[in-house]
């Protein structure tokens, strides 16, 4: 058994913290979000998301570190990203990381979507899981953490195409190239689609192959807080997202991700129907618990 399996294992054993998470302020970040239009690269609804979050942050966070670059697209044009880095006790050795992509699709282009000319909204599909995030900021600057805990929000996750593996995950990318300073991360959690008003979260595959230790920590959380019929303990669909590039640069990361988004055939996904009703309080609520447990049970 390695030391951090060792660390792993002992978390198990404590009682869960009391609640701090706030899942009716998390929705209002959700329609926050919504209100600033399609946060897309390169529009002006990304723009003025870009400067809410790094205000928002600079007001809760030790530190932010902004990452700003330009990405070529396949399609030859300039796009410029940011991501964002809010850090809570900086100088801490043992570091957790939690991230969510802020941007939203360009296209609706999903199989079930009704038109695929219009912008996703990103209710769900980027807009929950900054709102965790946020949320998770909020309770960190009241209550200071142990450990150090960093908040990575992510651009250009979903500009391109998945299938032609171009375009996309482009934040995660360069944060796995340029990772803030200091120790490496314990490990990483990745929020994406975790609002969906009929939350089920079970174990996504490359998580649970590639960070099965994280994956057992973050579900046996869940079920100790009462929270095991939403945090399933089932094998879910092998997804690439923003945590394969983490892995790739040899941090433990899982993606916790309901791709279940209005029934088993994920009808809302990449569609117009990702809007501020599908998603709820109660759901961010239950995430938004689960995370500010994993951060206030781990030690130093
Ligand atoms: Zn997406």
């Amino acid at each position: 058994m390695t030391l951090a399996v060792m660390l792993l294992a002992g978390c198990n054993e404590q009682a869960v913290p009391p609640k701090e998470f706030d899942g009716a302020t998390a929705l209002s970040y959700v329609q926050a979000q919504l209100a600033f239009g399609p946060r897309i690269p390169g529009t002006p609804g990304h723009e003025r998301m870009a400067a809410w979050l790094d205000s928002l942050l600079r007001t809760r966070a030790d530190t932010v570190i902004a990452q700003r670059w330009v990405h070529r697209s396949a399609a030859g044009d300039s796009l410029s990203l940011v991501n964002f880095v809010a850090r809570f006790n900086p100088a801490a050795t043992t570091r957790l990381l939690f991230l969510a992509h802020w941007d939203t699709r360009p296209r609706a282009d999903g199989p079930m979507s009704r038109d695929s000319a219009l912008p996703v909204p990103g209710a769900n599909d980027g807009g929950s899981g900054v709102a965790v995030l946020l949320g998770m900021a909020d309770a960190l600057k009241k209550s200071a953490p142990e450990i150090g805990v960093d908040l990575l929000f992510v651009d250009g996750e979903d500009y391109g195409d998945f299938d032609s593996d171009r375009d996309v995950l482009l934040g995660s990318r360069y944060y796995a190239a340029h990772q803030a300073p200091g120790p490496a991360p314990r490990f990483a959690i990745l929020f994406d689609m975790v609002g969906d008003k009929e939350l089920q979260i079970p174990q996504e595959g490359y998580s649970a192959t590639g960070a099965p230790d994280v994956v057992e920590l973050v579900w046996s959380i869940a079920a100790r807080a009462g929270h095991g019929e939403v945090f399933v303990r089932e094998q879910g669909i092998t997804l690439t997202d923003d945590h394969i590039p983490l892995q790739q640069a040899g941090i433990r990361a899982i993606d916790v991700i309901d791709f279940s988004f209005g029934g088993p055939d994920n009808k809302w996904h990449h569609t117009p129907d990702d809007t501020l009703d599908k998603v709820s309080a109660a759901s961010l609520q239950i995430v938004g618990d689960v995370g500010m447990a994993v951060v206030r049970l781990q030690k130093q």
